[in-house]
């Protein structure tokens, strides 16, 4: 599977910001061709991403869109607007909406449905709040996932992207997750969601699992090489173009570890 590596710039970055951002992220980003990356702006940036970044590798998104197709909802966002502006990834979920909008499992599952309805791929943000042993954490975790994804058809699973974000792992004064952490509660939602994409008893791709969490350029290989990580949503650390590039590098040295995995049984194969 390709890493996946985005980031949301959350409320930072005014339009005129977020051009010289994607401008000096482009040239860095461009040969990073083992990757799929996105970035998700401020609304009021999205139309920015599109200038920039059509016709490159990197997509944008999102951070979050109203439920409803469309109406009297003053200040919110519809996903076909977003579809407009060329959006592809949603983000939904994240733990400072949760906690600073009051979103439940419920109005997060409604969006998700939304999102893909329009063809966008919803991120969906899970993650237990304090930090407990990996078993408390995965039946946490587990429940968000089946709550937010409880109207998505078994064999629309693989389109959906599931972003660990355990909450006590992020934002200022925070420090990553221990990657033996990340990888027992990844390998739980990976095989949740291998048991329910089933569709008539065949097993549907599975959806990718990336781990959000103060990374940085330090701990970008260090997670990347955690068991069934797929990828990883940045916060801060994305603000800075070349950190960016960094954690990006990571990504594309463990695509090149994948392809080399890969590629004994494809040599044996052709004897
Ligand atoms: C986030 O809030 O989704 C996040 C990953 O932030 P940070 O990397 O800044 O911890």
């Amino acid at each position: 599977m390709r890493p996946l590596i985005g980031t949301s710039t959350k409320m930072n970055l005014t339009s005129s910001e977020a051009g010289s951002y994607f401008d000096a992220l482009l040239p860095r980003l461009v040969g990073a061709t083992g990757c799929d990356l996105f970035v998700l702006p401020p609304f009021t940036s999205i139309w920015v991403a599109r200038e920039r970044l059509s016709g490159s590798p990197i997509a944008w998104g999102g951070q979050d869109v109203h439920p409803a197709e469309s109406g009297a909802h003053t200040g919110d966002v519809s996903a076909a607007m977003l579809v407009d502006l060329g959006c592809t990834y949603v983000e939904v979920g994240h733990s400072e909406r949760r906690r600073g909008y009051g979103e439940t499992d419920g109005l997060v599952a409604a969006k998700v449905a939304q999102i893909l309805q329009h063809g966008m791929t919803p991120i969906l943000c899970v993650g237990e709040p304090r930090k407990e042993a990996p078993e408390a954490a995965i039946d946490y975790v587990l429940g968000q996932v089946a709550r937010g994804l409880a109207h998505v058809r078994p064999s629309d699973l693989a389109r959906v992207v599931i972003a660990y974000e355990p909450v006590w792992a992020i934002g200022l004064g925070s420090v990553t997750a221990p990657p033996d952490h990340v990888a027992a509660v990844h390998r739980a939602v990976r095989r949740w969601l291998n048991r329910t994409g089933t569709d008539g008893g065949g097993i549907v791709t599975a959806p990718r699992v990336i781990y959000g969490g103060s990374v940085d350029g330090t701990t970008a290989d260090e997670l990347l090489g955690a068991d069934a990580v797929d990828g990883l949503f940045v916060g801060r650390a994305a603000l800075d173009p070349v950190q960016f590039e960094v954690i990006v590098g990571a990504g594309q040295r463990r695509a090149a570890g994948s392809r080399l995995k890969e590629a004994p049984t494809s040599t044996s194969a052709h004897g």
